[in-house]
Order: C-alpha cells, then structure tokens, then sequence
C-alpha cells in the first residue's frame, strides 16, 4: 500500500493540492480557450503566410508536438486541459435544462467506427486541402470542432463527443497506451467495502461521476479515459490516484475493461489502432520529396492533371490494403502454434489480429513521435516572431520581430534524435508481441489427451510463445525500417521558412 501510494502523483506537494482542487480542469482548459480564441482570431484575419500566422504554427507545429511529449512523458494531458470541453458544458447546461436530459447516443454509435471514419477523412483531407498551409482552413477547423463538440453535447447525455466522436480524443487515447501514468484506483479492498460507487454514480454534493463510463473499481488502463478526475473528486474514500506504472504495460494483457470490454472482442477499436499505427508512417511518407515524383506519376498513370487520385491512390493502399494484407498475413502465421500444439481451442483471425494489433501501438507511436517532434525541433521558436507579428497587428508591440528564430537543436541532431524514438518503440513492440504471446499461448488450453502435462519442448513454451510473437516481430522490424527510410528521406519543413531538410 505505501508503495503504490509513494507512486501516486495526487500526494505529491503543490501539484496534488492543485489537481484535486475542484476548478483545476477550468483553470487549465481557460487559458487553452483564450489561444485559441487568438489563433482563430489570427487565422481568420491575420497574415496569409503560414509561418508568420499563430493558427498554422500553434496547431501544426507547437499543438502536435507537445500532445506527443505529454503522452510520452505523462498520460493524457490535453484531454485534461481540453477548451473544446468549455462549449460542451454549455450544452449540458442546455440539454438538463431545456431538452430534459437528453437521449442516449444511439447503440449502433456506441462503438469507434465513426471516430475511425472521421480520423481518415482528417488525415486525406490534411493532404488534399494542405491544411498546415492555410491559416484560414485551419482557423475554420477549430470554429467546426468547437460547434460540433456543442451540438453533439447539448443532443447526447454523457460524454459523447469524447468517447465517440472527437478524431483528436482517439489520438490522445491511442497514444496514452504507452504513457506511464494511469487514473485508477489505490486499493481494491477499499472499493469492495464501498457502498456509493459515487465515482461513476456522482456524489450528492453535485459531483460528476465518470462520464465515459470506466467504472473504477473494474477500469484497466488508459483507453477512453480523459484524465478529467471527475471520479478523484467524487471518490468519498480519495482512493483514486494518479498512478505511475510500466509504460506499454496495459497492452500485454487483455482484461475485462469497464466502459470497453475486452480488447480482443473490439474490432472498430482494433481498426483505430491500425489506422494511427499505418496512419503515422503514411503521414510522414506523404511529405517527402520522393513522394511528389510518385504522386505526379500516378497522375500521369491516371490520366489526369489532378494529385488527388493518386493521392487517394496512396491512400487506399497505405491504409487500407497494405495493412489488410500485412496484419491477416501475421495472425495466419501467428496460428502455428495452436496448430502444432493441438489446441483444442484454435482462436479465430479476427480474435487474433484484435489482439496482436496491440503490439504495434509503440511503434507506430514512436513513429508519431519522430515526425511530430522534428516538425516541433525545427519551428519551436517560430512562436516568439510570430506572437511578436500578432502583437504588433494589434498595437501592442513595437520592436522588431525576429523572423530568424524557429529550430531548438542543431540540425545534425534532428535524424538521431527521431532514431532514438523509433528504436525506442520498435523495442516497445517486440516486448509487447512477445508479451501477448505469452499471455496468449500460456492460457491456451491442452489438447484433451495431455492429461494436463507439459508439452513437448519443442512444441510448448518459449518457443510457442516466440512463434506466435515471430510474424508481428517480423512486421514490427519491416516498418521500423521502413519508418527509418522514410526520416531520412529530404522532409518538408511544413510551417516554417526552410522547405525542406535531408534527414527530417
Ligand atoms: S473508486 Fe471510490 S467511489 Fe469508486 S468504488 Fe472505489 S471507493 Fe467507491
Ligand atoms: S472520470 Fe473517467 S475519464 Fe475522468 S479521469 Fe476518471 S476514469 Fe478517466
């Protein structure tokens, strides 16, 4: 018990005070308004250029970047400190008060498809429409998600938006598997005693409980969790914390999950991971110099003047065909060894895919992590001209702007540094696949004449466990060299001045 409670960030001096202070999410999510109050502001009325205006560089540069960061270094921080929530209360208010309650959202919407379908369209439409170029697009955006985020709430009870809607939600969830820290609770024995259940009931002093419905006592991990701390606030027994734990951890085992289920019976969740997974290597893919030739000679192919076919063309098979063929292609191959043991339990290929897809969630996050991080490494700075640009539009600064600042680190460091991150989650995922193999295969059962004894050395134990994780190993080594063909690849320097680096 002391040890869990050492680890628990909520008893720490100065920022659990803070973060269990019942207006700590409002004091974050009021400044993140106010940005981006301004960067609409700028964007829809401010410099044409994207480098010189405060919504490209805010949301593609300096946004992105430090999302990835808190992920790696925390858990899901900007679904804590959320603006898009300031609008949603307001629609609650409207939806108690004027449309009594609200409906549930529908159960055919209970599920992540539409999250995945609108997380597609955002990736093909950041191509097509070159949203990091147009300040004008990007400020249109926010106004969109804003009112979305709204009307959604004022219609749904609960935490539609967040659970089902919000693409960037989905990505803040993918992304916080990998985090080392988790909103769960201190001791178990404290929630099997407790008779209220307030932190996923509300507490009568009008306190909120879990919105997306992870129940405490049964939640395991950090999927579809906010980190809101709504149910740290209505826990009366303050046995909710902010946990450390071993990152990449919560994807080796597959547990019942509250609000969730299972993570092997959850296919419109297993095809979220694959398309952030795919996603991040086809995102940097599309911003090389490489690229280009290909994309206009897809066109010429095509018979047409127009990039969007072969955009769409490279689209479809990066996210859709290459994936399909690849991951079935290692859950056939990861049978073998229910097959040579046989097992009298032979689990199906979706089961199988649903649950080794998770193996890869390190590296397509690493992969997110050096694209994002060296877009963030070479236009940081860019925030202090650009602020200083927008201060002087609006009479409030009268000093030169310094149009030269924008890298953080020298350019040699770019590639190592994205190395590291690929290294690192290539590591995270052959643990992982090797993990979930164990976990996998050790719980199969016998076949009926063992009699209970161990397998034959050759068939049973680590080396079934090696065999069932060898196809997603294989697959994790591919795109990691890939991944790494790609960084090195001359990159566009999107929303800065320079266009474009060798090594990016
Ligand atoms: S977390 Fe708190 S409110 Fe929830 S079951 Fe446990 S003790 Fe009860
Ligand atoms: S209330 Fe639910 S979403 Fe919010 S921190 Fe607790 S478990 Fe996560």
């Amino acid at each position: 018990m002391t040890n869990v409670h050492r680890r628990d960030l909520l008893t720490w001096p100065i920022l659990g005070p803070f973060l269990k202070w019942r207006h700590a999410r409002t004091a974050m999510q009021a400044p993140l308004l106010l940005i981006a109050g301004l960067m609409i502001f700028d964007g829809l009325v401010g410099p044409r250029l994207a480098p010189k205006n405060l919504a490209t560089v805010g949301v593609w540069l300096h946004y992105r970047g430090l999302v990835v960061l808190a992920l790696l270094v925390a858990g899901n921080l900007f679904c804590m400190a959320c603006p898009f929530m300031l609008p949603r209360q307001v629609g609650r208010w409207l939806r108690e008060r004027l449309f009594g309650g609200g409906r549930n959202v529908p159960a055919a919407l209970r599920n992540k498809w539409l999250a995945a379908g609108l997380v597609l369209v955002f990736f093909f439409s950041y191509e097509v429409f070159s949203l990091w170029s147009s300040p004008w697009l990007t400020a249109w955006i926010a106004v969109g998600y804003f009112l979305v985020a709204f009307l959604v709430d004022t219609v749904f009870r609960g935490a539609t938006f967040c659970k089902y809607v919000c693409p960037l939600g989905q990505f803040n969830f993918f992304g916080s598997l990998i985090s080392p820290l988790e909103i769960k609770v201190k001791e178990q024995t404290v929630c099997a005693a407790c008779r209220t259940k307030d932190c996923i009931r509300g507490s009568s002093s009008n306190v909120r409980g879990c919105e997306l419905w992870l129940f405490q006592e049964r939640k395991a991990g950090n999927m579809d969790c906010t980190f809101c701390l709504d149910c740290v606030h209505a826990c009366p027994c303050a046995n909710v914390g902010l946990i450390t734990r071993t990152p990449t951890a919560e994807l080796w085992t597959d547990p019942f999950r509250s609000g969730i289920g299972r993570f092997s019976q959850r296919l419109d969740l297993a095809a979220l991971v694959v398309i952030f997974v795919f996603g991040s290597f086809i995102n940097a893919f599309a911003m090389i110099r490489p690229v280009y030739g290909l994309r206009e000679n897809l066109a010429r192919w095509l018979g047409t003047t127009s990039p969007v076919p072969g955009l769409a063309l490279i689209f479809v098979i990066g996210l859709v065909v290459l994936p399909i063929v690849l991951v079935s292609g290692a859950a056939w191959l990861g049978r073998a060894p229910f097959v040579f043991r046989r097992s009298s339990f032979l689990p199906p290929l979706r089961q199988i895919t649903a649950r080794y897809i998770y193996a890869l969630v390190p590296l397509g996050f690493g992969m997110w992590l050096a694209h994002y991080s060296f877009h963030f490494l070479t236009g940081a700075l860019t925030v202090v001209p650009v602020a200083q640009s927008f201060l002087a539009d609006v009479g409030l600064y009268r000093g030169a702007v310094q149009w030269g600042m924008g890298p953080v680190v020298p350019t040699d460091w770019l590639f190592p540094i994205e190395a590291v991150f690929m290294y690192a989650g290539a590591t995270g995922s052959l643990i992982g696949a090797f993990q979930i193999a164990r976990n996998q295969v050790e719980s199969a059962p016998l076949p009926p004449n063992s009699g209970g004894n161990s397998l034959p050395p050759r068939l049973g134990g680590r080396g079934a466990v090696l065999a069932a994780a060898a196809p997603w190993m294989i697959l994790t080594l591919l795109l990691l060299a890939f991944g790494l063909w790609v960084l090195v690849q001359p990159m566009e320097m999107r929303g800065t001045f320079m266009y474009s680096l060798p090594g990016g």
